[in-house]
């Protein structure tokens, strides 16, 4: 088996509308291999469109437009010339809610983003391949005996991991995490965040988080976003995780940190 392989992802000047409105304005970020990027701010300042415009999924919504450019290792994901699953399947996304497909075993879920890759794989190949996925996302052992038991069966923890298992079965370079722990018990929380340690080293990560200690414990680097007064949203202050928490250079970040907003 082949390392997944990290890469460098880039936002500059992004910015984003649905309809008329801009919710995005001049989103500039730099995500470096290997890292866990934490998205931190208060609700409906951008986060979510913003990580869905890391992964195309911004345009699959009637009305909405973009601007601006977004690198995966210095190539433009929104290269006309590019198909969009070409970005899709270098980056992986997983969303608050559990979403794994109730109905279908363990062992398939975690194959059902294959087809997308067009990947080839023998049946060993492929078992090879769940164990792996299903070890990187912390899961293995809870569940090797009962691979064939429907992934709606897990407990919402199980699930989640299961749906970080699936997404890195196309081996993606980057994942993309909306609140992935924000449905779930302190104890699947804290695993996950066990496995997005682990992960870290071989793909990069962004994740939205609304847990402050969360973003602290998991992330290198944190954004701040906001919108103040109907204004669309904006980074405030990006940087280290622990300057951003200890010594941050706008008082606004302060405050959020800090818990005063
Ligand atoms: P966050 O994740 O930070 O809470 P979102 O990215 O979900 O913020 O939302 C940013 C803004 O865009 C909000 O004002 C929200 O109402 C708006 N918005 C999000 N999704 C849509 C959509 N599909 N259509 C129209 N407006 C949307
Ligand atoms: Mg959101």
């Amino acid at each position: 088996m082949t390392a997944i392989a990290c890469a460098d992802l880039e936002a500059e000047a992004v910015s984003a509308w649905f309809g008329e409105r801009k919710v995005l304005d001049r989103v500039s970020l730099v995500m470096p291999p290997g890292s866990v990027t934490a998205l931190i701010g208060p609700s409906g300042c951008g986060k979510s469109t913003f990580l869905r415009i890391l992964n195309r999924m911004h345009e699959l919504v009637p009305g909405a437009s973009l601007a601006g450019a977004v690198r995966l290792s210095g190539v433009d994901i929104y290269d006309p010339g590019r198909k969009l699953t070409d970005a899709r399947k270098q980056i992986g996304m997983v969303f608050q809610k559990p979403n794994p497909f109730p109905a279908m075993s363990i062992h398939d879920n975690v194959l059902a983003g294959l087809k997308l890759t067009g990947v080839k794989a023998s049946r060993s190949e492929k078992d090879a391949l769940v164990e792996e996925c299903l070890t990187k996302a912390g899961l293995w052992q809870e569940v090797r005996d009962r691979l064939r038991s429907p992934g709606g069966a897990l407990s919402g923890g199980q699930q989640q991991r299961l749906c970080i298992a699936r997404s890195l079965a196309v081996r993606p370079k980057v994942l993309l995490m909306d609140e992935p722990c924000s449905a779930l018990d302190p104890t699947s929380t804290r695993r996950i965040e066990q496995t997005i340690g682990e992960l870290a080293h071989e793909v990069t990560i962004v994740i939205v988080t609304h847990n402050m200690q969360q973003a602290a414990r998991v992330s290198q680097q944190c954004a701040f976003f906001l919108a103040e007064q109907g204004t669309p949203g904006v980074i405030v202050e990006s940087g280290a995780t622990k300057q951003i928490f200890e010594d941050p250079v706008d008082q606004r970040t302060a405050d959020y940190v800090h818990g005063r907003f």
